[in-house]
C-alpha cells in the first residue's frame, strides 16, 4: 500500500508546473448558499471561477435554510471543483496549494468546504490556507481575468491602504485593508446587513427571494422622491442601522398599496426606488466620510450589493468630486463567489501563511465576524 505523503512542505517549490508557469490555488468557497470553487494564479488572474447558487432550493421558503444549504454543499462539492478545474484545463496536480472560508458563515456550510479542504490538501501533501470571507470579499478588486483592460491598470493601481465597504446578505461594514487579510473594521451594522434590509423589503412588497436585484431593476422606473424615507445614523459615526428603514418601508407599503384604486405596481416601483436611494445614500456617505477622517483616497465595494448599479453609480459619481477614486470588482466577483477565496489564499500563501501536514487537520471554522478595531 502506497503510504500519504504529508511531509512536503508548505510551499513546495517540486509540484509539477511547466517552466515559469505561475503557481495555482484552488479556492472552495461554502459560507452561505453558494458552493463555490476557483482556480486563481499567484498574480490573481482567474482561471476559472464555478459557482453553483442554491437560490431554486430556497426561493420557496424565502430565505436561506442552513441545514437545506449545508446537505446541498454536500450534493453539489465536488462535481464544482471538478469542474473548476476541468475549465482551467488542469488536474489537482498542477495545484500549489488549497485555500478554503474558514468564517465567517454558516456553520454547517462552513464545515462541508473545510473538510473537503481539508481532504484533498492533506491526502495530496498541499498546504491549506485559511481564509475569511470578509477579507477576501474587499481583497476581490485585485483579480483579474488576464485580459488586455486588466493589464492596463485598473485594479493593479490599487495599493494599500484603502477603505473598504463590505455590503451583503450578512454583512455589512466599513473596514480599512492595510494589507492582504489585514482589513480592520471601523463601522458595522447595529442590526439587519444592507442585503438583508433590501431582500426584507422585496419580500414585504411580494417580489422574489433574494430581492435585491428587483429592487434594483424597479428602481429604474419608479420615483425615489416618492416617499420619504429615514437615513438612519446618518450623520452619526460609521455604524449603521436598517431595521428602522425596513418598518418605516412596510409602513409606506401596507399603506399605499391598500389605498382603493392604488396602482399597486406603481406603489412598488416607487417604494422601491426610494428604499434603495435611502441604502444607497447612507452606504455612500458613511464610505467616504471614512476615507476623510482616515485621509485615504481610495475606495473599494465589495459583497452581493455592490452590484447595485444605483451605489455603484452614485458612489463612483460622489467620490469623483472628493477626489477618491472608487475600485469595485465586476458583479461576478462581488456576490459570493471562491475566485476571492483562492486569490487572497494565493495572496497570503506567498507571505507564508498556510497549513501542512498533520498541523492542517487541527483548521476550524468560525461563524461570526472576528473582532473589530478599537
Ligand atoms: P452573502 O450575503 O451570502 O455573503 P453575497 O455576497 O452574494 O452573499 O450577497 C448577497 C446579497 O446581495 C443579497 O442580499 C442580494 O439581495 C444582494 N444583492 C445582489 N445583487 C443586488 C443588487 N443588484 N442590488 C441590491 N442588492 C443585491
Ligand atoms: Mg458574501
Amino acid at each position: 500500500m502506497q503510504e500519504l505523503n504529508v511531509s512536503l512542505s508548505a510551499d513546495s517549490p517540486d509540484r509539477p508546473r511547466l517552466p515559469n508557469s505561475p503557481r495555482l490555488v484552488l479556492g472552495i468557497e461554502t459560507s452561505c448558499d453558494e458552493t463555490a470553487a476557483a482556480l486563481v494564479d499567484e498574480h490573481g488572474v482567474v482561471r476559472s471561477s464555478v459557482v453553483s447558487s442554491q437560490v431554486p432550493i430556497h426561493v420557496r421558503y424565502g430565505g436561506v435554510v442552513p441545514e437545506l444549504a449545508s446537505r446541498n454543499h454536500l450534493v453539489a462539492i465536488r462535481p464544482v471543483i471538478e469542474e473548476a478545474l476541468a475549465t482551467a484545463g488542469v488536474e489537482l496536480d498542477q495545484v500549489a496549494a488549497i485555500a478554503v472560508t474558514a468564517g465567517p458563515g454558516l456553520a454547517g456550510c462552513l464545515l462541508v468546504g473545510m473538510q473537503v479542504a481539508k481532504a484533498i490538501a492533506f491526502a495530496r501533501g498541499l498546504p491549506l490556507v485559511l481564509v475569511d470571507h470578509i477579507q477576501a470579499h474587499v481583497w476581490a478588486p485585485y483579480l483579474s481575468d488576464g485580459d488586455l483592460a486588466d493589464a492596463a491598470g485598473g485594479a493593479k493601481s490599487l495599493t494599500y491602504p484603502y477603505v473598504a465597504l463590505a455590503v451583503s446578505g450578512g454583512h455589512t461594514s466599513i473596514l480599512r485593508v492595510d494589507g492582504p487579510g489585514r482589513a480592520t473594521t471601523l463601522g458595522a451594522t447595529l442590526d439587519d446587513a444592507a442585503g438583508e434590509a433590501f431582500d426584507k423589503i422585496a419580500k414585504l412588497m411580494g417580489l422574489p427571494y433574494p430581492g435585491g436585484i428587483y429592487i434594483d431593476q424597479l428602481s429604474e422606473t419608479g420615483n425615489a422622491e416618492a416617499y420619504e424615507l429615514p437615513r438612519p445614523l446618518m450623520n452619526k459615526g460609521l455604524d449603521f442601522s436598517f431595521s428602522g428603514l425596513k418598518t418605516a418601508a412596510r409602513l409606506v407599503w401596507e399603506k399605499a398599496s391598500t389605498v382603493p384604486g392604488a396602482d399597486v405596481e406603481r406603489v412598488r416601483a416607487d417604494l422601491a426606488a426610494s428604499v434603495q436611494a435611502a441604502i444607497v445614500e447612507v452606504l455612500v456617505d458613511k464610505s467616504l466620510r471614512a476615507c476623510r477622517e482616515f485621509g485615504i483616497a481610495q475606495l473599494v465595494a465589495a459583497g452581493g450589493v455592490a452590484c447595485n448599479r444605483g451605489l455603484r453609480k452614485r458612489l463612483v459619481e460622489k467620490a469623483a468630486r472628493q477626489k477618491i477614486r472608487v475600485r469595485i470588482a465586476p458583479a461576478r466577483y462581488c456576490s459570493d463567489n471562491a475566485a476571492m477565496i483562492a486569490g487572497l489564499g494565493g495572496a497570503l500563501l506567498a507571505e507564508g501563511a498556510s497549513l501542512s501536514g498533520a498541523a492542517l487537520l487541527g483548521a476550524d471554522i468560525y461563524v461570526t465576524s472576528r473582532k473589530r478595531a478599537s
